[in-house]
């Protein structure tokens, strides 16, 4: 069953700037660059039919191209840190986007989304690494990371099966139009 999401892809200028990141936390495992993106909507492992529904409804998105801005750093886990992300700025935009994609997953039959929407860049995973290290880290390089990039399309992504993880495959684009 393929595993899948739908995401906003990282521009490889913007991409060059969070690769200045990739240092300095112990218990760090630093994504690899070619991997990162904006989930919109996390699908999961699906069987064909779901994963074609899926498609099919994101196929139909009528959205415009819109600009995103980089805020700032954060960590997910509070005391136990488990992640290092790059957060995005408030954007109507991306909200749009968000609530088409969350519908399309309605229309392929799937349960509503229960979490949050926290849009982020996913830079790091942790295991074992220390609450004050983290907070230490982002003090230091929380500054760098404000970029803005325009996003003129989305796609769906395959990760490894039940497991997750990249290489994520690119399995189809829409393009956002005026
Ligand atoms: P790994 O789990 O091996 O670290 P991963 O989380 O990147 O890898 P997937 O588990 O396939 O790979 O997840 C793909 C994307 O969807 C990631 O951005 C992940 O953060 C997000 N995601 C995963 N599970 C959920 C979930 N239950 N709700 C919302 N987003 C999720
Ligand atoms: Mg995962």
């Amino acid at each position: 069953m393929p595993r899948l999401f739908s995401a906003i892809e990282i521009p490889e200028s913007v991409a060059e700037r969070l690769i200045l990141l990739r240092s300095g936390l112990s218990g760090a495992r630093w994504i690899d660059p070619d991997n990162y993106h904006l989930t919109l909507r996390f699908i999961g492992d699906v069987d064909g039919a779901t994963a074609r529904d899926f498609t099919l409804a994101l196929s139909e998105i009528v959205a415009a191209p819109f600009e995103l801005r980089l805020n700032g750093l954060g960590s997910f886990g509070g005391g136990k840190p488990r992640a290092i992300f790059a957060g995005i700025a408030p954007s109507d935009g991306l909200d749009t986007l968000r609530r088409a994609n969350e519908r399309a997953a309605r229309d392929g039959g799937l349960p509503p989304e229960g979490r949050n929407f926290k849009p982020h860049v996913t830079l790091a995973r942790l295991r074992g690494a220390r609450p004050d290290a983290v907070a230490a880290y982002l003090e230091r390089q929380g500054g760098i990371a404000a970029e803005t990039f325009t996003v003129s399309r989305f796609v769906l992504y395959s990760s490894r099966n039940s497991v997750g993880g990249g290489p994520y495959v690119v399995e189809a684009a829409y393009p956002l139009e005026n």
